[in-house]
């Protein structure tokens, strides 16, 4: 019989909530915990809810397969105890399977889905400075991942998509669109934008991806796609977007009052790591030339940062941008091969953690989204596209490689690109049945009748 790991590499899962690591690599070996991600912690999303509530029992035994595929001793779910519904539904899909799956309770802060504040709620375990949660002994997947896990076990790929649309849009909702769907067509689902002009956000509105409305014109949904966010053009997202990298550092050098509030309010930092934001923006200040400084210690625990983003959106009095500068000091030490050294611990997270978590509400109210926070979302509209474009590369790892060209046929969930050999990837399969139109960095498929 097919082993577990080996059904999800075949059906090309890639975790659906962040960069698309492919899952069958995640779940191969023994853990002791296994963790369900179900915080959905960015302000606005209501996907991964959705997926609680309506598929519960799914998520349930595709977690029990996991754990005795991992001999986790321990399968645990971390959502909000404000989630009562979804507590209600998965409660009852739990004591129905008779399964071992237990719910961690957390309070609504930001960001308690970020992978290493997770692993401490749930186990009261730090995960080492730069390393993974298997350093905790535990292996973290989110909501959406475990439905895909389902669906392989079941032999079905990974070709459809949930995701919320919200914002300045006629009628907020959950969408299950195949992969390859146009942005332009999942906003016509949610009833147009309520706005002529207006600024996108592809994700969550603290770590997405913001897209102009041209930018929006040629993208897809992607097996990663959790929300589109429909936002006001002039809003906290297309500001900042425009901000000039030597602006930035300017203003760090004008008006950086070494309050150090970005340093204690970060999460990484409560935890226990040796990230100080403050000094990176000092040093900064002091010398705006980035690859100078790249052999200071503190500089280089910018790869720490995890860009959660509440430095910036929450915590600095003066709007300065230390996520921003972390992500540029990033790339400078990622080009330069350098890794930081962030010392062998011990790892003690601050005695004021509870007390500076930061409640999602406020994110959303200091990004001017406070708004669209308590939207309703219930629906769920689904959608054939006559047309999609399916990325090659959905994931971390090398982009697929085709093995359809223009003028095939495909059916649904047919096999259309493949992992390269000995490479890390994940396959893909077509998400619509139809001819193959075109071959590039996308195949694009187009509905023909038989
Ligand atoms: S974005 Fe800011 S608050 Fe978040 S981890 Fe990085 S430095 Fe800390
Ligand atoms: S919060 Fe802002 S002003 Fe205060 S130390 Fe950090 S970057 Fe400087």
């Amino acid at each position: 019989m097919m082993q577990l790991a080996e059904k999800i590499r075949e059906a090309g899962v890639v975790g659906c909530g962040g960069a698309g690591f492919p899952t069958h690599i995640k779940i191969k070996g023994q853990t002791e915990y296994f963790i369900v991600n179900g915080a959905e912690c960015e302000p606005l999303l209501r996907t991964d809810r959705y997926i609680m509530t309506h598929f519960a029992t799914q998520l349930i035994e595709a977690m029990d397969a996991i754990g005795r595929e991992m001999s986790a001793a321990h399968c645990v779910i971390g959502l909000k105890a404000a989630y009562h519904e979804e507590i209600a539904a998965l409660e009852k899909a739990i004591a129905e399977a008779d399964s071992a799956v237990t719910l961690c309770k957390m309070e609504s802060f930001y960001p308690a889905g970020d992978e290493q504040s997770l692993v401490y709620e749930v186990t009261g375990r730090v995960v080492p400075p730069g390393g993974l949660p298997s350093a905790a002994g535990c292996v973290v997947d989110n909501i959406a991942t475990v439905l895909a896990i389902y669906d392989a076990i079941h032999g079905a790929p990974l070709t459809q998509k949930f995701l919320t649309v919200t914002g300045e849009v006629k009628h907020p909702t959950v969408l299950r669109v195949p992969v390859g769907t146009s942005f332009a067509r999942c906003i016509e689902l949610a009833g147009g934008t309520l706005q002529n002009k207006w600024f996108c956000v592809s994700g969550g509105p603290m770590m997405g991806k913001p897209l102009t409305m041209e930018e929006t014109e040629t993208a897809v949904v992607t097996k990663t796609t959790s929300g589109i966010l429909i936002l006001p053009e002039n809003g906290y997202h297309a500001k900042h977007r425009e901000l000039r990298v030597d602006a930035m550092l300017r203003q760090a050098s004008s008006a950086c009052i070494q309050c150090r509030s970005c340093t204690e309010l970060c999460p990484r930092h409560l935890l226990g790591h040796p990230l100080q934001p403050h000094k990176i923006m000092r040093k900064l200040a002091m010398n705006r030339d980035i690859g100078a400084l790249l052999a200071d210690p503190d500089i280089q625990r910018a790869q720490l940062c995890c860009e959660c983003g509440i430095c910036e959106v929450v915590a600095c009095p003066m709007g300065l941008q230390p996520r921003t500068i972390n992500r540029l000091v990033k790339q400078k030490l990622s080009e330069a091969k350098i890794r930081c050294d962030s010392g062998t611990g011990p790892f003690i997270p601050s005695p004021e953690r509870d007390v500076r978590k930061i409640p999602t509400g406020k994110a959303a109210l200091r990004l001017g989204l406070w708004e669209y926070y308590h939207l309703e979302i219930r629906e769920l509209r689904e959608d054939q596209p006559q047309t999609v474009a399916i990325p090659l590369k959905m994931h971390i790892g090398a982009p697929a490689v085709p093995v359809v060209k223009a003028g095939d046929r495909v059916s649904q969930n047919q096999l259309i690109a493949v992992c390269p050999p000995d490479a890390m990837g994940a396959a893909v399969h077509a998400s619509i049945g139809g001819v193959v139109t075109a071959v590039g960095d996308r195949i694009t498929i187009r509905e023909a009748k038989a």
